[in-house]
Order: C-alpha cells, then structure tokens, then sequence
C-alpha cells in the first residue's frame, strides 16, 4: 500500500465530490491511518461524499459540512419536520462524526402499540442539527425545514459515558440501535430496528422506529407528539412563518 501518497491523511480533507478516485484515495487513506482521531476524521469525510454529491451548495442554505465535526461532549440528536415533496420527519443521530439519518414519514411516535418507518438516507453533516430555513424549490430536498426537537442520546447499555461511542456503534451495526433520548419532546427509552433492503433500491435500508414502555410512553387516548409540537423547538415558528422568512 502506498502509504505515503495519499493526500487525505491530513486534518482537513477537501470536500469529496464523489469522483471513483477520490473514493479509492480515502479509502486508502483510512486504511492506512493507524492513529483513530487521523481515521475517524478522514471517515466522517468520505462519509459525506453522498450528501455533498445531491446538493448544490451555491444554491441550497444547508450546510456543506466541508470540515470534519468532531464530537464534543454527549452524543447529539436532532429532529426535523420537512415539508418536501411529501411531508415527513428526519432523525439524525451523532455517529461517529456524521449524523446518522433516517427520513420518518409519520414522525417518532410515543405510543409503544405503534412502529413507525424510518427509511434510512445519506449521513449528514453534524453542522444540520442547527439548520432551519428553506431549501429551494428544485434543489434536492426543496421545501421548508423546521428544527422540530434538538437533544442528546445515550445508547442503552453503556458502561460509562466513555464508551457511549463505542455501544452505540456496535448497537447500530447490529440493526438493534436503542436509545434514550434527552430531548424536549423526544424522550425516554426507543429502539431503531433495521429491517430489510427497501424498494427497488437495497441501498436504502428500511428500520422501524418503535417506543418502549417507560413513563414517556403515551397511551392511544392522549395526543402524539407529532401532533402537540407544531412549532419549532428552537426558534417559536410554525412551518409557515419559517416558509415566509
Ligand atoms: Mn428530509
């Protein structure tokens, strides 16, 4: 292996356009790097490649995520209400120096009888979780997105906040990913479980995104989170006022 050519090695890697020698290049490179910080970074980076290659950051007020974000402190979570073509909810959860996303047509659910879709899509910049506005009309996710709830995660099971990483990797790589959320809507104990290849294209993964019975859990009879919180977590907006700005 050619070790000492790679360009990527570096703290701060160009954005990857996605081009199949940029690819082989930081491949390469994160196979060669023995230091973890040196890996993860040049990971998160070519991780990115995906969300970078749909958009056009000229155009799109998103974040490009152009430098690695690296993890300070508890592990991130973000929700998203995005009116595109059709209206859904995005979870993100921090992983390894991306957010981990899933698209959930219906939005997280707090009543255990009920599993709700979550397609996973494209990791995104951790820069996201601070994203509201609107995303052109044509542009690749065109429409308005509001900050629907913002928070920390702790995966289950972890011995010590030190390996919170570490448990939530391993969790997610098993398709059995539970969480306890520590938002202001989102709370209490879920699971995300993977469960097959989705539609005509397997690399869109489908999982369900299911409530535990813990004293966050909401019976039938009392109203869904979706349907309480209409506004934005962070900022008081409905969707419409953010649509205006
Ligand atoms: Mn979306």
């Amino acid at each position: 292996m050619a070790t000492g050519k790679s360009p990527r090695g570096s703290a701060t890697p160009k954005p990857s356009r996605g081009s199949a020698a940029t690819k082989s290049a930081a491949k390469s490179a994160a196979k060669s790097a023995t230091k973890s910080a040196t890996k993860s970074a040049t990971k998160s980076a070519d991780a990115l490649a995906v969300y970078r290659s749909k958009r056009d950051f000229a155009k799109t007020p998103e974040p490009s995520g152009a430098h690695p974000e690296r993890r300070n402190g508890k592990l991130r979570f973000v929700v998203q209400k995005h009116a595109a073509t059709q209206l859904h909810f995005d979870l993100r959860l921090e992983l390894d120096g991306v957010m981990k996303s899933w698209a959930v047509p219906k939005g997280p659910s707090a009543n255990p009888d009920i599993k709700r879709l979550a397609m996973q899509v494209e990791d995104h910049p951790i820069s996201y979780n601070s994203f509201e506005g609107t995303i052109p009309a044509g542009e690749y996710g065109g429409g308005t997105v509001m900050l629907w709830d913002v928070g920390t995660y702790t995966p289950e099971g972890s011995p010590s906040a030190n390996e919170d990483e570490d448990t939530a990797q391993a969790a997610y790589d098993r398709g059995d990913f539970k969480v306890h959320f520590h938002g202001k809507r989102l709370v209490g104990s879920y699971v995300l479980v993977r469960t097959r290849g989705f539609g005509k294209n397997p690399s869109k993964t489908s999982w369900l995104l299911i409530k535990h019975r813990d004293e966050h859990a909401r019976p039938a009879s009392k109203k869904d989170l979706v349907d309480e919180y209409m506004t934005s977590v962070t900022t008081g907006r409905t969707m419409d006022e953010i649509a205006q700005d």
